[in-house]
């Protein structure tokens, strides 16, 4: 059996290590447009900020591994031109300029996303930046600096990282977002608040409601024009490089090519088995689509854990194997400026739009009891179904945020109600957590206003 997977990111690699643990026999080639086996895309503001000292620390395994250890044959520098699926082949254009062609029995469509481009006039000047690969993250870092001022268009979890960074690096860092707050793909507005007071008290600038309209700059860039939404004033902001972090578009120019369906949000749909709609064609991260369980409309996920857990699927199945797709909450978490904020399920908007009539549960708790010194400000937040389902949830606070978001993934999972989740026995000692945890307390806040209803 030949198994061929295109993209060597968290989903291609994944589904190829996955397949070849499901098949002694089967023949696994990994073909890669790009110069580095698969890295943590997710690491890189890291590398920027000097916090991880080099971006070859983000390559997991060198591209001799491959062979000798995984038993895969990873084709870097290589781009698939097409795919051919009434016969099961694909054209391969290598880094020479030559061309090959691959035969397959089983193929996976790993692609993943492109930087979204919003309309700005003079993107082309010198100075003009996206980040998404090493390359781009090193030609950010030599640009960027003590002294320099940047622009970062867009306040989502991209941006603000990449903001941290650049400010991290000694530049003079302003944010500009066409949206009201920061992180609202992320978290609901009062949640974000948190947040975005955080990095204006850190002297990052942020300019909200704001839509950046042009480079000023003749060849160079030197600033930006841009227009507030509510006022329609018009801004310039002098700066000496740009970075557009305005959201990711899934790459499925091959698949559209190819004839493979689309779903609503724009992106290759896929079943729990990770197949499209063509027979013997997977499809995994983010480049797919697939339905939320909360919401069940089909939604694009940005995570690199989502993309994993997704490539895993489709690699055992492409393989010969039987897995299926756990259900997708979408939990996440970052860290920015000291201060973790992270969410699981929808944010309130979203289950308005699906349908949902939501009830929140919101407390300000401490991370330990109220006597011991030294813990910290935690603000956790429930969002319920009018019938006290849990449904998502969000924490923001400088600790232990990442591990209580968890714990609401699997009471959302489970199917909990808040009243269930109310009576969790959490743990307790002074020096490391409090009697009642302010999970369980929005959770009875909720339950509360439900009772009322
Ligand atoms: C700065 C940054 C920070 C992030 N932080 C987090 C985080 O903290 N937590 C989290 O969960 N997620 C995070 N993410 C998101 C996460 O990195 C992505 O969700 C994940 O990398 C997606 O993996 P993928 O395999 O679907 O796609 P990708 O990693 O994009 O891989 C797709 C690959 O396919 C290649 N390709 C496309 N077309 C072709 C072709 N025709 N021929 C050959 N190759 C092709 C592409 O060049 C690319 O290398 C972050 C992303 C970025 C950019």
């Amino acid at each position: 059996m030949r198994i061929v997977v295109i993209g060597a990111g968290a989903a291609g690699t994944g589904a190829a290590l996955e397949a070849r643990k499901t098949s002694r026999e089967a023949e696994i080639t990994i073909v890669s447009n790009e110069e580095f086996p698969e890295y943590s895309r997710c690491g890189l503001p890291y590398a920027i900020s000097g916090e991880i000292p080099e971006f070859e620390g983000l390559v997991l395994h060198d591209q001799g591994w491959y062979g000798k250890f995984g038993k895969v044959k990873l084709m870097l520098k290589t781009q698939v031109t097409e795919i051919i699926t009434a016969s099961n082949r694909m054209e391969v254009k290598h880094e020479d300029g030559s061309a090959e062609e691959l035969q397959y029995d089983s193929l996976i469509l790993a692609t993943g996303s492109k930087p979204s481009i919003p309309p700005i006039q003079g993107l082309q000047k010198e100075g003009v930046f996206t980040l998404r690969t090493i390359g781009d993250g090193r030609r950010i870092m030599s640009a960027g600096g003590r002294g320099k001022r940047a622009v970062v268009v867009g306040a989502g979890l991209i941006g603000l990282e990449l903001a941290e960074a650049l400010h991290a690096r000694g530049s003079e860092v302003t944010v500009i977002e066409f949206l009201p707050n920061v992180l609202l793909a992320m978290v609901d507005d009062d949640i974000a608040e948190v947040v975005k007071k955080r990095i204006e008290e850190r002297n990052v600038k942020l300019i909200l409601n704001t839509k950046v309209d042009e480079v000023i700059g003749k060849d160079k860039v030197k600033g930006v024009k841009a227009t507030n939404m509510k006022t329609n004033e018009k801004i310039t902001v002098e700066a000496d490089i740009l970075v557009v972090a305005a959201g990711i578009k899934p790459d499925t120019a091959l698949a559209e090519k190819a004839g493979i369906a689309l779903g609503p949000a724009k992106a290759i749909k896929v079943d729990d088995h990770m197949r499209t709609s063509v027979e013997n064609v997977y499809a995994a991260g983010e480049c797919t689509e697939y339905p939320d369980f909360i919401t069940g409309a089909s939604t694009r996920v940005g995570l690199g854990t989502v993309a994993v857990r997704q490539g895993k699927v489709a690699g055992i199945n492409a393989a010969g194997g039987n897995a299926t797709l756990n259900n997708l909450l979408n939990t996440r978490v970052t860290k920015l400026f000291g201060v973790e904020v992270a969410g699981v399920g929808p944010c309130t908007d979203i289950a308005a739009k699906a349908g949902m009539k939501i009830v929140t549960g919101k407390v300000r708790g401490s991370t330990l009891p109220e006597y011991m010194p030294g813990g910290k400000e935690i603000i956790v937040k429930v969002l319920s179904n009018d019938e006290g389902r849990l449904v998502g949830a969000q924490i923001v606070g400088e600790e232990q945020v990442a591990q209580r978001i968890n714990v609401f993934a699997v009471a959302i999972l489970k199917g909990m109600n808040v009243e269930e989740f109310s009576m969790l026995e959490t743990c307790y000692a002074p020096p490391i957590a409090p009697t009642w945890d302010s999970m369980t307390i929005s959770a009875e806040a909720a339950m509360k206003k439900i009772r009322r209803k």
